[in-house]
């Protein structure tokens, strides 16, 4: 099967053309055909293509809306110009996955989706008024382009740790508002944590109820879980992917008498001073500076800018806690899990997380670390190392199309 996966925000659409199917999946062989990015749609858009075997593209084209970017990234990937293989027109599109960020408590695995579907993903809106509306056009466009006879099926960002316990995911106020509003930690990332955990017991050849791991997912947005027997029981994202790890604009945790304090000080509203503590906050509102952890590592070394240096401290002092909490909180864990494009790429901030962590048995082994970047994975822990350490690149496109497969093909998900 040719499965396109939209991963659509609020003016960007990636997608990915995967070939798969049940056998395929087994063998793991999934072939990746095409890929790439729409930026700045509603104006002129900035699209970068790739297909398999091809020089990059890059291009800029008015489009409108959702609709106009589905349907472009259609009529490129069926178009003779792209050259994919085995893809000639709209039919060899054989299915459709979705990333879709909010699942709410509803949705614990990845569906096909029905009207009752988008009713259930349109009811989590007010969980996540940023994303799930994108995420619903780009289910919509979809529809519209490829008619309703053409599977598609929405994989949640909060499915994998529908798993956590009450007592990690209640907030401590009146429980009211959890039975009335449902104001509870859901999680996010949820998709890459799970690709992470499904690949270290692929590596380590052991079964999913012996995966005991903390997983560090450290991009741009960056959150840990807890894994243990295969299940998430316990993330550092909240209601909202504003709370745990400090991340390129997000503040994560602080006291949140701070947001009275701020309005009062500041005359803001309460909605600027979330959107501050959203896009204002985190890395670049330490740094003054960058959200970007490379430009900042390069203003730490050239210039020895001092909060350049202290925004990249506190993050990984952050992260270094949430390791101890959930070793605390799972009575150990096996190994530590790297991912996203700072836990993938940065040898440095990987090494100043572990840094302090050698009392419990952590044992970076400085060879392996400073070599495992663009792409690497693998080991980056001495062989004696008590808690092992680990970078695995994220996939989360994989497990989409495989999840479209299982749906489309009534087979069980597998988590
Ligand atoms: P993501 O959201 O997963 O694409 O991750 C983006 C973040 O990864 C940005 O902060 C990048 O600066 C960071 N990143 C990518 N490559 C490196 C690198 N070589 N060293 C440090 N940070 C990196």
């Amino acid at each position: 099967m040719n499965v396109l996966v939209l991963n659509c925000g609020s003016s960007t659409v990636k997608f990915q053309l995967i070939a798969t199917d049940l056998g395929i999946i087994e063998r793991n062989e999934d072939k990746r055909l095409a890929s790439g990015y729409v930026e700045r749609v509603g104006g002129e858009a900035i699209i970068t293509l790739n297909a398999e075997g091809r020089d990059e593209q890059r291009l800029t084209e008015s489009l409108r809306d959702m609709r106009a970017a589905v349907d472009f990234i259609i009529r490129w990937a069926t178009s003779e110009g792209a050259g994919i293989s085995g893809v000639k027109s709209i039919a060899d599109i054989h299915a459709i996955g979705h990333r879709v960020v909010h699942g709410g408590e509803r949705f614990t695995h990845s569906v096909l989706i029905t009207d009752e579907v988008l009713r259930g993903i349109e009811d989590c809106v007010e969980l996540a008024p940023l994303h799930n509306p994108a995420n619903i056009k780009g289910i919509q466009a979809a529809r519209h382009l490829f008619g309703p006879g053409l599977p598609q099926v929405a994989v949640f960002d909060t499915a994998f740790h529908q798993t956590l316990p009450e007592k990690a995911y209640l907030y401590a106020i009146p429980y009211q508002f959890y039975r009335r509003y449902k104001v509870r930690r859901y999680g996010f990332h949820g998709t890459s944590h799970r690709y992470v955990a499904y690949r270290y017991r692929q590596l380590r050849n052991i079964t999913r109820e012996q995966t005991n791991i903390i997983t560090l997912h450290l991009g741009n947005g960056c959150s840990a879980a807890a894994i243990r027997g295969g299940d998430s029981i316990d993330t550092s994202m909240g209601m909202t992917p504003l709370e745990g790890l400090v991340m390129g604009t997000r503040s994560g945790d602080i006291d949140p008498a701070i947001i009275d304090y701020l309005a009062i000080k500041e005359g803001l509203t309460i909605h600027q001073i979330e959107s501050l503590l959203n896009k204002q906050s985190g890395l670049i509102g330490i740094s003054g500076l960058t959200n970007d952890m490379r430009e900042l590592m390069e203003e730490a070394h050239e210039n020895n800018d001092r909060r350049a240096r202290l925004a990249i401290e506190i993050f990984s002092y952050r992260a270094r806690k949430y390791i101890g909490s959930y070793l605390a909180a799972m009575g150990g864990a096996d190994a530590i899990v790297f991912t996203g494009g700072i836990g993938e790429n940065s040898p440095e901030v990987r090494s100043l997380i572990c840094d302090g962590l050698q009392w419990m048995g952590l044992e970076l082994d400085g060879e392996r670390n400073a070599k495992c970047t663009n792409g690497c994975e693998g080991l980056i822990s001495t062989e004696s190392s008590r808690l092992a350490a680990y970078t695995i690149p994220t996939d989360e496109e994989l497990l989409i199309a495989r999840d479209t497969v299982r749906s489309v093909q009534g087979a069980p998900q597998r988590y």
